[in-house]
């Protein structure tokens, strides 16, 4: 998945524009700027690759999704429905706005399971934010039907999946609102940076506003700008909006290397009948920066972790147990940790965590090894490597 991995001269000379004219700001300073507008250069080529009116980026995947959701209005008290295998940034976007993360089991597609979502359904859900997980999708389709129904907005958190497709649409496009992320270990990065898109007009002229203190961003005088609406300040400066520049413009490239290393090593590990691929839905394209699979059982999908580790596989997660992406292991969430006091709404309405039950998720993830497909790779390296796996498996089933 790292963009960081191929890494170079396109970049450094995007970089460069901007150290030459020593504007590292997106707005404003004109005359200075010898033309290089890198922000407003990503955007355009963000917008047209995903196919929708608008794009606007922020300074990360996380403020993306904050600005997502306060764009669409979503405030104290509103809930947000959200997967219980995804990325802290999910919860933290929602808890940020005063907005209550409503967590919902995933099925075998890694994502929000449907039929739990529409059972979650409240007076005062808003949005579903489903997040592509490690490369693949939702099932978009029927998340829409239910969202369409129940008059909520859809939020694709597409931060590990730029690039990948649902019935020929890109990943990101197809909800009210996409986000993605193009911090340091994603498909593409800035360094750190992130992207709103949407083909709502509102959306957007909210989203670039709130990101930018409120300003209406009229006229080219930003001293004497007005502001609408209470914003914050979720910039992107114009030194990593230029690295990203050059990163979009490599996104096929990148996409085509994961397809190719991802296609060695799922005909390899094919092989062995009690391995099955991670689900994806009907009309669904990964964008492949993962090889998601199950194991037949919690036990086994440990030992696996364990023999691929052992057999020089670096780079598998068994997220069953890891710290950042599956609820288990939010204990800050689970406890309400905050340094200062949470809002009265969250405080009133956030379930208690500690208690519920979410064993059908349980039963996905703890079967559950993803192994991060690598740019860097040579086409020996991946057969070796999927003869390492291959042994691996072999070994404990
Ligand atoms: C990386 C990531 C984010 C947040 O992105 P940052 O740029 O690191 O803030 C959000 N959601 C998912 C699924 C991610 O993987």
């Amino acid at each position: 998945m790292p963009g960081f991995e191929l890494f170079g001269d396109k970049e450094r000379k995007q970089v460069q524009d901007v150290m030459d004219s020593g504007v590292l700001m997106r707005y404003g300073f004109d005359g200075m700027r010898n033309g290089h507008w890198k922000a407003k250069e990503l955007e355009l080529a963000l917008a047209k690759r995903m196919g929708t009116n608008h794009a606007h980026l922020v300074s990360s995947g996380t403020a993306a999704l904050t600005v997502a959701l306060a764009s669409a209005g979503v405030g104290a008290g509103d809930e947000v429905i959200m997967p219980t295998f995804t990325f802290v940034a999910s919860f933290e976007s929602i808890l940020a706005l005063g907005a209550v993360p409503i967590l919902v089991d995933i099925d075998d597609t890694l994502t929000l399971n449907p039929d739990a979502v529409e059972k979650a359904i409240t007076p005062k859900t808003k949005v579903v934010m489903p997040v592509h997980m490690c490369g693949s999708m939702a099932n978009l389709e029927a998340l829409q039907h239910i969202c369409n129904k129940h008059n909520l907005l859809l939020l694709e958190d597409a931060c590990q999946a730029i690039g990948g497709t649902y019935k020929g649409q890109p990943l990101g496009s197809i909800g009210n609102l996409g986000c993605f992320s193009f911090d340091y270990v994603k498909t593409i990065t800035c360094g750190e940076g992130g992207a709103v898109i949407t083909n709502n007009e509102t959306y957007y002229e909210n989203a670039h506003k709130y990101a930018d203190h409120g300003h209406d961003h009229i006229g080219n005088d930003r001293g004497v700008e007005s502001h609408p609406f209470l914003g914050y300040n979720f910039r992107i400066s114009e030194m990593n909006a230029a690295v990203g520049v050059a990163q979009l413009a490599r996104l096929d490239e990148f996409l085509a290397i994961q397809k190719t290393n991802y296609t060695i090593l799922r005909e390899a590990l094919s092989q062995i009948p009690e391995v099955v691929f991670r689900s994806v839905p009907e009309g669904g394209e990964e964008n492949y920066s993962f090889l998601n699979f199950f194991m037949p059982t919690e036990a086994l999908a440990q030992k696996t972790h364990k023999a691929l580790a052992a057999n020089g596989v670096d780079a598998c997660f068994y997220w069953y147990n890891n710290n950042w992406h599956y609820y288990k292991k939010w204990e800050h969430l689970t406890q309400m940790k905050s340094l200062g006091n949470l809002p009265q709404e969250v405080r009133a309405q956030l379930p208690d965590y500690s208690k519920a039950d979410f064993s059908a998720s349980d039963h996905w993830m703890g079967r559950t090894n993803s192994c991060l497909i690598k740019l860097g790779w040579t086409e020996q390296q991946t057969r070796e490597r999927a003869e390492k796996m291959v042994k691996a498996i072999k070994s404990v089933v």
